[in-house]
């Protein structure tokens, strides 16, 4: 092992979730660099025991205690690899907080991330559930992601076009779990700034503000401004953002939730399906604002489960399961989740 691979034991991880759960894990290891990753695979340590990959810890819930090994990718670096013909290619390491690359590339001139602005967690991890809003998602930016085989012990590219990504999904959330660890991604982007105002809050938020062609800057804190109104500031209300996912259904077990429920929304996403908003499925149970124990459902946006303080990982899997059994009893609409159960 080189001599920067330091293993801890019995380590706190309540600063590496933005839930703000008081978890200790047994092992954890900070990988600050292509010999790490190496090296930690080399040392046999995560076919030894049971692992953990974690980003930013933006999309989990811990348990109390972690008895294996944390993995935490903590690389950093950003770089262009070329620029032909208006496309950049530039190069994140998976350590790289997500909004702080956002917001360097937009500085740089390097434009496509615009929508994605400010949404927690690092880079190795918007691949793996292919992080999403305001009308992009991280395919549409991603061309490729190197990855450190856990199973085999090599190194490897993957094409974005193999990560079989899709809403909040990718092959690494499915098949993959455990097998592959992200170690840098590297990015598509435009040297010509084309906004995407597609999403219609986004369009409403940038006409309210009287901005009729934003930049790729005004564009971003436009994004911001939305998220902020809508979503809890990780430091100082803990939360997973939306802790489930909108569900999929077909045309006609919306048209007859429609009519039952005719303010019901809903959008409708190919020939044949519509996706419910979650949010309002949660609220119409009544569950906006309340609490099951420690845990909560946000005032703002019923989509969003919080810490009401010194909320365990328990306290948020009884209240999410107290969620999907009304959601499912009223409305018949099984809801998934998005965060990850650790
Ligand atoms: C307030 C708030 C708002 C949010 N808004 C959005 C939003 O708008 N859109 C959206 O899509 N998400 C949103 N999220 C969820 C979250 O920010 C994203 O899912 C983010 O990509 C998670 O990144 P992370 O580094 O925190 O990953 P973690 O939560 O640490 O991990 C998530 C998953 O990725 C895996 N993983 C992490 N890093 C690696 C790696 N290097 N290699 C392999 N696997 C890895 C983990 O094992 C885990 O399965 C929000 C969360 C919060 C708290």
């Amino acid at each position: 092992m080189n001599a920067g691979l330091v293993i801890y034991n019995d380590f706190a991880l309540r600063e590496y979730n933005t839930f703000g759960i008081e978890c200790t894990a047994s092992r954890f290891v900070a990988l600050r660099s292509g010999e790490d990753y190496a090296d930690l695979l080399r040392s046999g340590l995560l076919r030894e025991s049971p692992f953990f990959i974690l980003g930013g810890g933006s999309n989990v819930v811990l348990p109390d205690t972690y008895d294996g090994v944390i993995v935490h990718p903590a690389n950093k670096g950003i770089r262009l690899l070329e620029c032909v013909d208006g496309r950049c290619l530039v190069e994140a390491e998976a350590g790289e907080k997500w909004a702080d690359f956002v917001d360097y590339s937009i500085a740089q001139g390097w434009y496509g991330l615009e929508n994605l602005a400010a949404i927690p967690g690092c880079v190795g991890a918007a691949p793996v559930q292919n992080v999403g809003a305001y009308g992009k998602e991280a395919k549409d930016v991603v061309r490729r992601v190197h990855c450190f085989d856990i199973e085999k012990g090599t190194e490897c590219w993957i094409d974005a076009a193999d990560c079989g990504s899709g809403y909040r999904w990718s092959r690494f959330k499915g098949e993959w779990k455990d097998r592959y660890l992200i170690d840098r991604v590297v990015f598509s982007l435009s040297s010509e700034f084309h906004p995407d105002v597609t999403y219609k809050a986004l369009a409403v938020a940038l006409d309210e503000r009287g901005i009729a062609n934003p930049t790729a800057r005004q564009l971003a804190d436009t994004v911001t401004a939305l998220r902020d109104s809508k979503l809890p500031n990780p430091s100082t209300i803990g939360s997973a953002g939306s802790f489930f996912k909108n569900p999929i259904v077909t045309d006609s077990v919306y048209e007859d939730l429609k009519t039952a429920n005719p303010d019901i929304v809903a959008f409708p996403v190919d020939d044949g399906h519509y996706k419910l908003a979650a949010g309002w499925l949660i609220e119409h149970c009544g569950w906006k604002g309340r609490s099951l124990g420690r845990a909560g459902v946000y005032e703002k946006q019923a989509l969003v489960l919080v810490n009401r303080g010194g909320c365990s990982g328990d306290d948020v899997c009884r209240l999410a399961n107290a969620v999907v059994a009304d959601v499912e009893a009223r409305f018949g609409v099984h809801l998934e989740c998005e965060a990850i159960f650790v």
